[in-house]
């Protein structure tokens, strides 16, 4: 039986579900639940925070994940990645107030930026040469200049409405992202071949999209 963990209840959950049902796998959803087993494929699904999934499919608690790339390489585990998955596509970006100048990256420099992304940020920054001080925060990075906590801001866009509202423009891409399917390292052999399969009904469903 293979363990999939999706996201509980966010921006991935639902192309995840729709994805798995796709594949022609049935199950009940509640979404109370933790876990629910799928009637016609040996697979169980997680119901996980997306920032959890990653650590859990690193340690075997989940054989399989769906998660975004952002959360997958800021989590430090971009290994575990098997194939894009064609949605929630969002990009990792740098903005600044509107009003601001701003010419190049090196205009951060020494500049505070508040993101939820430390790991993709810093490294970013450092190959470019750029020292900035990052403010770590979880949730509404993008009222941060407006609040005084910070002079840019890295966080994720999709359509750019989200900074625009908030009196922000975008300046630097970061990271581009979509939904990945991801798998622990150390499947047995019949987990290996279930993925396999897995995978198999993915791609179809994936060229049948088009
Ligand atoms: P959780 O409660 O599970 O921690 P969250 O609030 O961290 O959820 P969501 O906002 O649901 O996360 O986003 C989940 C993922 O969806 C993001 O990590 C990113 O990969 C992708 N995503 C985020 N915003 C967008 C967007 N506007 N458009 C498309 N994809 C997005
Ligand atoms: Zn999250």
């Amino acid at each position: 039986m293979l363990r999939l963990a999706i996201q509980k209840s966010g921006r991935l959950s639902e192309d995840s579900l729709n994805l798995i049902r796709e594949c022609g796998i049935s199950f009940l959803s509640a979404s109370y639940k933790l876990k629910t087993e799928a009637t016609n494929f040996p697979l169980e699904i997680l119901y996980l925070r997306d920032d959890d999934i990653p650590g859990y499919v690193q340690d075997g608690v989940a054989d399989l994940g769906i998660v975004g790339q952002n959360v997958l390489v800021e989590a430090g585990f971009p290994g575990l990645e098997v194939e894009g998955l064609g949605f929630s596509k969002c990009r990792l970006s740098l903005a600044v107030p509107r009003a601001a100048a701003y010419d190049s990256i090196e205009d951060l420099q020494g500049v505070n930026i508040a993101t939820s992304y430390p790991q993709i940020l810093g490294q970013y920054l450092t190959e470019r040469g750029v020292k900035a001080n990052l403010h770590t925060i979880s949730g509404s990075v993008e009222i941060a200049p407006s609040i005084g906590l910070a002079e840019a801001i890295c966080d994720i866009v999709s359509s750019g409405s989200t900074l625009l509202g908030n009196g922000l423009r975008e300046v630097e891409t970061v990271f581009r992202s979509e939904a990945v399917l991801i798998a622990n390292q150390n499947l047995s052999a019949e987990k290996k071949e279930l993925l396999e399969q897995l995978q198999f009904r993915m791609q179809a469903v994936r060229r049948a999209r088009r």
